[in-house]
């Protein structure tokens, strides 16, 4: 510990020189009064009129470019988010924002002189438990203010950077306490251990990095509000969650209930900033790792004594004390305490059934919710949804969170976007075109010409007129229990029961590909063609009767809300053949089937080998972000165009297309394609194993991560069980795994997790759906299901 601003006196000037300065440099005059630090020298200038400064002389083994990094981050955090109380920079009489002054021993030290902050430490109030939470949310909006804050000293070396702890271990001696050693040794193998390894992956910025006790003032009429973020000397580049682990370690040193405390602060900082996974999963490490750093920088500066401030043994009590706290917790209890405060957000006081007659009060009638007790979700993160209490559910139901919930690429994308430039496509702007450049790219030759919109309802709306514009045809036809959408068009082509009900004489069901029950049941494929071809033209003739030729066959080619059905070539081709023959148009609905989620094709109507005329996208594309697309020939958009032209203020906006192209890098990246299939192959089998002693299972269907489990009474009649997969769906929510139901009968479970969905999580799923269906005590004649 050598050249180091530690093991160097902190500048020793007298009191008359540095007033001399100070009037100077800055025009200022007053009282002096010193300010104890580790390693400058600090005063504090009263001056006649009552304004208060603070003048800080850095240490001489301090490289002047390290002084600059402080400096500027200063001046940034107050430029990015001035409501942050810290300390402004009082330039001098020439505008500098520091000087040189020279010792006795003409030794040059830096010094800079900042406004003074009104406030009192957590040490000076009666119940510092209460200031807590209101700290850890003010650390977060430092933490946010600097994220973009970069600086070539960003990254020097810094004795009491907690990445570095090991660092220390040669200075262990110097802990005169054999129990304290002990603990502290313990702490630096498991960090050389476990923590450094994983280190290198956390995300990291500029960090405060020393968030004590006496850096942070609160106000004295009220300690609920911090009055300032002190002392930006131990500022380096770290991950981020050395920030929280420093608070968490210091904030409770007059706390009766460390733990208790360091939950506040956890609390108050992942209101604003949530934390990662991994992150919280090595908090309890980086706490101890700076109450260990804390011990033996104190001790061995002790046996030096190094510093301004003479030792204080009750100092070095209180630390050896918390980390005996924190190093004696439970790992998994203390765990699962962090992650419930993570989890508490501000609006954990309001109770699903107050929540509930609100919404009754506010929301008009139409709206529905799911499971017989409603969820009050309030965070996601991955396959992950957390309600109020902190409780995590496995998401194997949210189709939209496609890369998952959360995904910090898309919220990045959306975030910088919006920061940046939100408007419409009256304007030029690159974005949508590089969108619609990539995604043109995966669809067959031809489907080039996209029209931005912001929902799959308003996506079919615009694909069928612009059908009905191709050639002046009326018609629809879309299978049975189809739905498509909310508009008062779209609805009339759901066939499903849905708002609108009549007007209905342009559009024909066609039975989906159903081999479980339907008309194609243990049919010969060979079969499929001659039975498709004559339903269809069954159909056609029908609508001709009506006074209707085809304009379009509109499918979800995942037939999701009919039951999940997978289209064959034998059955998408005829009735293609059929449609296109009578004048119509093929619209593949991908709003379901979209972006690899079938494992085997990026898209789902490639099953049916047969290329679309026009191809809608939503829900996925956007990972929870509003936008949706219509994509077709340009012969079609060239008639369509002929007509009034198309605007949809919202449809492709700069923010929902970085929110789209986001989404695509990480499909990309993370192979989620290829994922869909690896792991809808691994669920595919698991679900057959339960199959084997469920004989309420009646069949298993769906291709990657879009599954149906059909329940029936018994495997003879594959009677519908509806009431049976209603109880299975709500015992699984009641088990922490949320899935859904659907088709006709809704006695089929509906899996359709995000694409990010893993061999354990699917393991999971399988684990609790046995168990769902043991406590739902559903049982007819177990055995083998396809
Ligand atoms: N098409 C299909 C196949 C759908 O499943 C849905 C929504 N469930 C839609 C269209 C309508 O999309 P949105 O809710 O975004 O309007």
């Amino acid at each position: 510990m050598t050249g180091n601003v530690l093991s160097t006196s902190a500048p020793a000037f007298a009191p008359h020189v540095v007033a001399e300065r100070l009037r100077v440099d800055w025009n200022l005059m007053g009282t002096l009064r010193a300010v104890e630090s580790e390693r400058d020298q600090n005063f504090r200038l009263d001056t006649p009129d009552g304004a208060r400064y603070f003048l800080r002389i850095s240490n001489r083994a301090e490289k002047q470019e390290v002084v600059d990094f402080r400096i500027q981050a200063m001046a940034h955090v107050s430029r990015w988010d001035p409501g942050i109380p810290i300390q402004r920079i009082v330039p001098t009489l020439s505008g500098a924002d520091r000087v040189l002054i020279t010792d006795g021993e003409g030794v040059i030290h830096m010094a800079h002189m900042v406004s003074y902050l009104d406030g009192i430490t957590l040490s000076e109030i009666s119940s510092p438990r209460l200031a807590l939470e209101p700290i850890g949310k003010m650390l977060a909006r430092l933490g946010r203010a600097l994220r973009g804050f970069f600086h070539p000293a960003a990254g020097h070396e810094l004795l009491w950077d907690i990445s570095d702890v090991t660092r220390l271990r040669p200075w262990l001696e110097q802990v005169t306490s054999m129990p304290h050693r002990d603990a502290v040794r313990r702490v630096l193998d498991r960090f050389e251990e476990f923590v450094a390894p994983q280190l290198p992956g956390l995300r990291a910025q500029v960090v405060h990095g020393d968030a004590t006790a006496d850096n942070v003032l609160v106000r004295r009429d009220d300690p609920a509000m911090v009055a300032g973020i002190l002392d930006f000397g131990d500022m380096v580049h770290a991950p981020l969650i050395n920030d929280v682990a420093i608070a968490m370690a210091h904030m409770v040193e007059n706390d009766s209930d460390p733990l208790a405390g360091a939950e506040a602060v956890l609390r108050g900082y992942t209101t604003v900033t949530p934390l990662e996974e991994q992150e919280l999963q090595m908090l309890q490490d980086l706490i101890c790792a700076r109450l260990a750093a804390t011990v033996i920088i104190t001790a061995w500066r002790g046996a030096r004594a190094i510093g301004n401030r003479p030792a204080d043994p009750r100092d070095d009590e209180s630390v050896a004390r918390r980390l005996t706290c924190f190093s004696a917790a439970d790992p998994e209890d203390l765990l699962r305490r962090f992650r419930a405060a993570c989890h508490a957000a501000p609006t954990s006081s309001l109770s699903a059934p107050d929540l509930m007659a609100r919404r009754g009060r506010v929301l008009a009638p139409g709206y529905s919710l799911f499971y017989d007790q409603p969820l009050h979700i309030v965070r996601g993160d991955g396959v992950w949804l957390y309600d109020e209490s902190g409780r995590a559910y496995l998401d194997a139901y949210n189709n939209v969170a496609h890369v998952g919930h959360c995904h910090p690429r898309v919220v990045e994308a959306i975030s910088r976007q919006a920061a940046t430039l939100n408007t419409n496509t009256r304007y030029l702007h690159e974005v949508i075109l590089r969108y619609g450049e990539r995604i043109s790219a995966y669809l067959p030759p031809g489907l080039e010409v996209c029209t931005f919109v912001c929902t799959g309802s308003e996506a079919n709306d615009l694909a069928f007129q612009m059908a009905r514009c191709f050639r002046g045809h009326t018609g629809a036809l879309v299978s049975d229990y189809s739905y498509h959408g909310n508009t008062e068009l779209v609805s009339r082509l759901s066939s499903a029961d849905f708002p609108i009900r009549g007007g209905k004489d342009f559009v024909r069901d066609f039975p989906p590909p159903d081999k479980y029950r339907g008309w194609l049941r243990d049919l010969d494929p060979a079969l499929t063609r001659k039975h498709v071809a004559a339903r269809a033209d069954e159909v056609i003739a029908g609508l001709a009767a009506a006074g209707h030729q085809p304009a379009a066959l509109l499918l979800d080619s995942m037939f999701v809300s009919e039951g999940i059905f997978t289209l064959t070539p034998e059955y998408l081709q005829t009735l293609c053949e059929c449609v296109r023959a009578a004048g119509g148009l093929f619209i593949a609905d991908e709003v379901q089937g979209g972006f690899g989620r079938s494992g085997e094709h990026f898209w789902s109507f490639a099953f049916g080998d047969v290329v679309p005329d026009i191809v809608t996208l939503g829900k996925p594309m956007g990972n929870g972000h509003p936008v949706a697309l219509v994509v077709t020939t340009r012969e079609i958009a060239g008639q369509f165009a002929k007509g009034p032209g198309y605007f949809n203020t919202f449809g492709g906006n700069p923010v929902a297309c970085a929110a789209a192209l986001a989404v695509l890098d990480v499909i990309e990246e993370d192979a989620l394609q290829q994922n869909a299939k690896d792991v809808g192959l691994h669920l595919r089998t698991g679900l057959g194993e339960l199959a084997k002693r469920h004989g309420c299972i009646g069949d298993i269907r769906g291709t990657g991560l879009c599954l149906g489990v059909e329940i029936v009474m018994d495997r003879e009649s594959r009677q519908p069980a509806p009431a049976q997969a209603q109880r299975i769906k709500n015992r699984l929510r009641d088990l922490g795994v949320l899935i859904g139901t659907t088709s006709r009968h809704d006695n089929v479970l509906k899996i359709r997790p995000p694409l990010i969905f893993s061999r354990t999580n699917a393991d999971h799923l399988r684990a609790a759906l046995d168990k769902s269906l043991l406590d739902c005590g559903i049982e007819s004649s177990p055995g083998q299901v396809g």
